[in-house]
């Protein structure tokens, strides 16, 4: 995972910025069609369907399908998947807690941002999930600034987590962001003393994306070689920005018309 081997952090140029900000807008708008059409009885197909059709009409790519063999636009991950569900017959359920995850290329740069979608009536402990898992981004993202240490968004995540008594998953981390979908620097949501931990300089662009989950933060990978689900069966929700470091403060690239 990481490591202390120096790794090379691209900074992105206002120019840059702005195609990173275009990709990542069609990210937003793509979660929030899907957020709004899915329900229960419809299969994850339609839903992985209706992601492609959308990005595609606005003139991007999905990023996700061909990625390492990856066969979909979307990864959808539902209670106890984590990350990295294959799209399929399965069909949502009411009371499923359901993780959209969304890349998109435009133009040479690459948008990625995730969200956890209640359907129908949850319940309240997978609510309080949900949010102390979105909030712990926001308190990552806080971080995000010049001056900064990559280890302050790892801290700030694994600290507002752990307060309300759920875990951050260790497998999988997020990651520096821009003419390649994975760039460095992996960005852990745990505090490690020996993870690389670089001064954050103004033109970096990091999609943070914290997966907690209800019990232990240990999962295991099932034999499609993709799905992530939570040893103990537990529930896991995933929220992700990208965002880029500015002297003005974050600003959170896949944010709906937004800074
Ligand atoms: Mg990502």
């Amino acid at each position: 995972m990481c490591s202390r081997v120096a790794s090379v952090i691209v900074l992105k140029s206002d120019a840059e910025l702005n195609k990173l900000y275009a990709a990542n807008q069609i990210v937003a708008r793509t979660l929030r069609l899907l957020s709004e059409k899915i329900e229960p009885g419809m299969t994850t197909a339609a839903l992985d369907a209706l992601a492609e059709q959308t990005i595609r009409a606005e003139g991007a790519e999905p990023a996700f399908k061909g990625y390492h063999g990856f066969p979909s636009a979307l990864c959808i991950s539902i209670n106890e998947q984590v990350v990295h569900g294959i799209p399929g017959k399965r069909r949502i359920k009411n009371g499923d807690v359901v993780s959209l995850d969304v890349g998109v290329l435009l133009d040479g740069f690459y948008g990625d941002a995730a969200l956890t979608v209640p359907v129908g009536d949850i319940a309240p402990a997978a609510r309080k999930l949900l949010r102390v898992t979105e909030e712990s981004l926001y308190k990552g993202i806080e971080k995000a600034v010049p001056g900064g240490r990559l280890a302050d968004i790892s801290a700030a995540v694994q600290q507002h987590v752990e307060d309300h008594g759920f875990s951050v998953v260790r497998d999988f981390v997020g990651h520096g962001i821009g003419r390649s979908l994975h760039e460095d620097p992996q960005i852990p949501n745990f505090y490690s003393p020996a993870a690389f931990n670089p001064r954050l300089k103004a033109g970096m662009v990091l999609a943070l994306e914290p997966m907690v989950n209800q019990g232990t933060h240990k999962v295991r990978v099932l034999h499609d070689g993709w799905t992530a689900v939570t040893q103990d069966g537990k529930l896991s929700a995933h929220y992700e920005h990208t965002v880029a470091v500015t002297a003005e403060g974050p600003w959170i690239l896949s944010r709906l018309d937004g800074r």
